[in-house]
């Protein structure tokens, strides 16, 4: 198979890769990104990503995504919805209002009126942004509208859920804040995640398992099951031995390619 296809999965599997490669470009100017990843995530599992800059982390959520096409292995999600996304850059329309960007995808699977009234608050509420539903996106800091963008992801209503850096361009406080509502939000809702950052400290606070991409083609050279009990703190003792030992093995991938 050498297309990504949307089948309904087993029940055990939320997000199925196997042997996933791309390639980019054609004949000498080819870049190979990914080289035969496999990987599950398990429903209701947090499942980060992380590898150096380039190594192909944001190449294989896309793939994930359906944003491109995968150049050989197949991609299997659980159920028949498109997964829900969200980026560092939170993409909301300017001129709309908060109400009417989370309203958007509410729109698109036609609920009635009335109905999309209660869910936008009631998600506004979520995110703890029930007071903000008249403002537009340039009257909110930055971890609000991050709060806002995935307000308008869960209101797809989608399982799985990709995040590329989300909270990458947020200060430490800011972010701090978001992980823990996320992690409150992925729990109650029992979503599964897939989430990508070169930050091994948030993927250490926010993962059920953290998987080392190498760089350069990118393939799945380490993975850890994370036990440490949540709620968790990213200053935690547990969560920083785990960042320092997936940090090590970064440390070697990087000095193996030289940079
Ligand atoms: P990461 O998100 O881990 O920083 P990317 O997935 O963005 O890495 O990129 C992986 C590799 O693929 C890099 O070498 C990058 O230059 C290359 N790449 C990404 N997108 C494209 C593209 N559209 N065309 C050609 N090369 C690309
Ligand atoms: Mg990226």
């Amino acid at each position: 198979m050498t297309s990504t296809t949307t089948t309904p999965g087993s029940a055990t599997t939320a997000v199925a890769l196997s042997g996933v490669t791309k390639v980019y470009g054609r004949g000498a100017n080819a870049v190979l990104a990914l080289d035969g990843v496999s990987l599950d995530v398990a429903p209701g599992e947090f499942v980060c990503l992380v590898g150096a800059s380039g190594c192909g982390k944001s190449t294989l959520l896309n793939l994930v995504a359906g944003l491109d096409r995968v150049s050989g292995g197949q991609i299997t999600l659980a159920g028949d919805a498109n997964p829900g996304l969200m980026f560092q850059e939170p993409a909301l329309f300017p001129w709309l209002t908060v109400d009417a960007n989370v309203e958007v995808p509410l729109k698109l699977r036609r609920l009635p009126r009335a109905e999309r009234r209660e869910r936008v608050a009631e998600l506004l509420r979520t995110v703890h942004l029930a007071d903000f539903g008249r403002k537009r996106p340039h009257e909110l800091s930055g971890g609000m509208r991050q709060r806002v963008a995935l307000a308008r992801t869960l209101a797809l209503e989608t399982p799985v859920l990709l995040m590329d850096e989300p909270f990458g361009a947020l200060d430490a406080m800011t972010r701090d804040i978001l992980h823990d509502e996320l992690e409150r939000i992925w729990s109650e809702r029992k979503l599964s995640v897939l989430f990508v950052t070169h930050n091994v400290r948030e993927a250490a606070r926010l993962a059920d398992r953290i998987i080392l991409l190498s760089s350069r083609p990118g393939r799945i050279i380490y993975s850890t099951e994370v036990d440490i009990p949540r709620p968790r703190r990213i200053d935690s003792p547990e969560v920083a031995a785990i960042a320092a030992e997936v940090t090590e093995r970064l440390r070697t991938e990087v000095g193996r390619h030289g940079q």
